[in-house]
């Protein structure tokens, strides 16, 4: 059930991704569409320099289209599409008049120069560009409205106010649609960085616990399971393992032979120990497992482990390899240092080695 979520979430992220790279793209095609639209309004209303000023702004927008197509040139399209939204809301204030809405646009420029300096630069550049911007974008604003109240536009339309109405109304959608947009595709940015986030620091929080060959805890992580489990007072058991003549696999079939002798012992213990224990490498080829069962039936699991691993047939390559091991087993007692407890499994450990090998001492 986990894994069919996760599985779906991933297969989002992905189309979330695939829409935040083509972002600009669609936005490019965006304004290029709205700015035919204008040429069409400004030839029925005879206003022929924004007539003009369309025609230089819709190919502006086809050579960012063709720019795009080449890597690199994110930054010289946003400063293009940025002058050219600029200028565009200006001549079409200063050329009909403040109450078309035209100069909406300019305000809706100062979050896009935001989001894009923050997508595109890096560092303190940013938040200067982005300012930078921002201001020239508001100063020009301010002037144009300074200019109309001292001086009338250039064409006086005297439209209906239903066509007002309508232009004002396009100009307002079309402002609120782009704002709308690029916050949430910035919304769905932080969800992906969030994500990645997460995803990376699963990771490094693995690459920290683990040991790389075997996929087991490692020291430092048996350090803090074992410290938890003095501070709780349970009871529990450690078993020290080690496995026999592990010098002479390496000499006889090649340390590669080795690490899948070591990986298969520590899957096998893994599997043993699965919802009663912990097991860790301890260090070269000893593993420590600590049982949170009683001593017998602590005993008995590390008699089946030691069952199973010297039955078991090693693949390596083109070689069979037999193994055994032999483990130390203590029980640990509230009062004692856990340093004693180990230090008792080592012991029966070096009891095991020197009676036989293959055995359990506890
Ligand atoms: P004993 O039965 O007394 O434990 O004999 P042994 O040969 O296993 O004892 P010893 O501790 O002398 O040798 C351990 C060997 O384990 C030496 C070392 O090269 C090998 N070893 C330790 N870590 C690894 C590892 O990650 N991969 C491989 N292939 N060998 C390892
Ligand atoms: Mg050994
Ligand atoms: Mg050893």
């Amino acid at each position: 059930m986990e894994e069919k979520t996760t599985a779906q979430e991933s297969r989002i992220l992905r189309f979330l991704l695939f829409l935040s790279d083509y972002k600009i793209h669609f936005m490019i095609c965006c304004i290029g569409i709205v700015h035919v639209l204008f040429l069409l309004l400004f030839l029925f209303l005879h206003v022929t320099p924004m007539v003009i000023f369309n025609v230089f702004s819709v190919s502006t927008y086809i050579s960012c289209g063709i720019m795009l197509r080449k890597p690199g040139r994110l930054f010289r399209v946003f400063l293009a599409t940025y002058f050219e939204i600029l200028l565009h809301s200006l001549a079409a204030a200063v050329c009909i008049g403040w109450q078309f809405g035209f100069t909406m646009y300019i305000l809706a420029l100062i979050p896009f120069c935001y989001y894009m300096c923050n997508t595109l630069l890096k560092g303190k550049k940013r938040y200067i560009a982005a300012t930078s911007l921002a201001f020239i974008a508001f100063m020009a604003f301010a002037g144009c409205r300074m200019i109309i109240l001292f001086r009338p536009p250039l064409y006086d339309l005297a439209l209906a106010p239903v066509y007002l109405f309508l232009i004002y109304m396009f100009n307002a959608v079309s402002t609120c649609i782009f704002m709308i947009v690029f916050s949430l595709i910035f919304l769905l940015e932080i969800h992906i960085s969030a994500n990645r986030l997460r995803a990376q620091n699963k990771l490094l929080e693995r690459l920290a616990n683990t040991d790389p060959l075997t996929g087991l805890y490692n020291r430092r992580s048996m350090q803090v399971f074992l410290d938890h489990a003095i501070e709780s007072g349970i009871d529990f058991c450690l078993a020290m393992c080690d496995i026999d003549d592990f010098k002479k696999v390496n000499d006889t079939y090649g340390h590669d032979a080795g690490d899948i002798v070591l990986k298969e012992i520590a899957g096998i213990m893994k599997q043993h120990m699965d919802s009663h224990g912990y097991v860790c490498r301890w260090g070269g080829e000893e593993l420590l497992i600590l049982s949170s069962v009683n001593p017998e039936q602590t005993r008995s699991t590390m008699e089946r482990i030691r069952r199973s691993i010297a039955n078991h047939i090693f693949v390596c390559g083109e070689s069979l390899v037999r193994c055994s091991v032999t483990i130390g087993v203590s029980s640990h007692r509230s009062g004692n240092s856990v340093e004693d407890t180990i230090g008792t499994a080592d012991y029966n450990l070096y009891h095991g080695k020197r009676n036989g090998k293959n055995r359990v001492v506890a």
